[in-house]
């Protein structure tokens, strides 16, 4: 026996379970097309919404700040790590999303992890939807604030959760997923809204797949609902739709001013270096340019998900380019996904924990990178793993 012998015992136990996270390198650039595992298949994996990951426009821009600037910011943000590119994507971050300030991470992941412990703390309520993302829940752990979850996008069950616990904490935080990864539903921003200003309660949304996507030309969730200045906090990534790398907070600006003197991230963690603040800078260029890119993501996902339909797939309640493909139990979702991998599409099967048990899925990204044809070519590969498989 071995101090680590629990955990082959616990892996081994992921794969009987057909959890088991079998990790794909990819060895081309992001787009419509990749090179997996040596195999060129149809991306219906990546969350490069927009094909910014690859586009021109951003790796020039990454290519001549790195010649003037170099590579990395060899320091934290509150000692020597804010250089005047970090400066300038705040200030047209802030800009574009309409907020009155902006400020940066390395990940929107670390964005939560900074901004719940800046908001609330031991003595503090957190009112959280049930699905909200692992690093909002991380956020929430990390702040010592009791968390209560409400019941998913269920406002009423919001505010029952309000009514019945609020008095007994000092503060108080609503945190909600714009739109659901796992889903591709939106969340019920202004009807929670309402009831965060009924109650007084700072309002605070994770829009990671609303950035880019939602909103006009991809201005974000609170864009979409016209909710400027209602919501006390967006937290974004520019991981996404922006094709880069970074986390984003946008909102009033005593809340940044606050982060940047307490957000445990931006003082303990380094920058995000020269490429990515540029290639960044380039993204926000081309959204304020065009809202091109957006409209035909949009269309591309209408087209592949009426298609869908029509095929008899159960696409579950999507409302965004997410498209999830239901299928019951991990192992059906791993061997699909397995068979269209043979069949040349690259989609990712999606189980527990990821997704609750008994809803896994295949998760379709679509992109604006997508031709028609591309799309035509995934739902024929579709069609017949799906009639294999007698799931259609
Ligand atoms: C992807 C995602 C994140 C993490 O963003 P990264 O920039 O990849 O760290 C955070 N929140 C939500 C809701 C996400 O979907």
């Amino acid at each position: 026996m071995s101090k680590t012998d629990w955990i082959q015992q616990e892996i081994d136990n992921l794969k009987s379970q057909g959890l088991y996270n079998n990790i794909r390198t990819i060895g081309s650039p992001q787009g419509a097309w990749l090179t997996v595992d040596g195999k060129k298949v149809l991306n219906f994996c990546s969350n490069n919404y927009l094909g910014l990951a690859n586009h021109p426009a951003l790796t020039a821009a990454a290519k001549k700040a790195t010649e003037e600037m170099g590579v990395g910011p060899a320091a934290v943000r509150s000692i020597a790590g804010t250089m005047t590119l970090h400066v300038e994507l705040e200030k047209r971050l802030a800009q574009f999303k309409g907020v009155e300030a902006a400020i940066t991470f390395q990940s929107g992941f670390t964005a939560n992890l900074a901004t719940i412990p800046v908001l609330v703390g031991k003595e503090d309520v957190i009112f959280s939807d049930r699905l909200n993302h692992a690093s909002i829940i991380d956020g929430a752990r990390l702040s010592g604030a009791k968390i209560i979850p409400y019941d998913h996008n269920d406002v009423k069950s919001l505010e029952e959760q309000i009514k019945a616990n609020l008095s007994q904490y000092r503060r108080a935080l609503i945190v909600t997923d714009g739109v659901f990864s796992m889903d591709g539903d939106i969340a019920p921003l202004p009807d929670i809204y309402e009831v965060a200003k009924k109650y007084d309660i700072l309002l605070m949304v994770d829009d990671a797949h609303g950035e880019g996507v939602l909103g006009k030309g991809g201005r974000g969730i609170v864009d979409h609902f016209g909710l400027h200045g209602k919501v006390d906090v967006e937290v974004g990534t520019m991981s996404k739709a922006f094709g880069v790398v970074g986390g984003i907070v946008a909102g009033k600006s005593v809340i940044i001013e606050w982060l940047r003197q307490r957000g445990r991230p931006f003082l303990f963690s380094s920058a995000v270096t020269v490429p990515d603040a540029a290639a960044c800078l380039a993204a926000v260029d081309l959204l304020e340019d065009s809202t091109q890119l957006v409209d035909k993501l949009w269309e591309n996902a209408k087209y592949f998900k009426a298609e869908m339909k029509n095929l008899g797939f159960n696409t579950g309640v999507t409302e965004t380019p997410i498209t999830p493909i239901m299928l019951g139990e991990a192992p059906l979702a791993q061997q699909f996904s397995r068979e269209l991998f043979d069949a040349g599409v690259f989609a990712m099967a999606l189980g527990f924990p990821t997704v609750p048990q008994g809803k896994a899925r295949i998760r379709v990204m679509i992109s604006a990178a997508h031709a028609k044809d591309d799309l035509d070519k995934g739902l024929e590969a579709f069609k017949s793993v799906g009639k294999k498989l007698g799931v259609i």
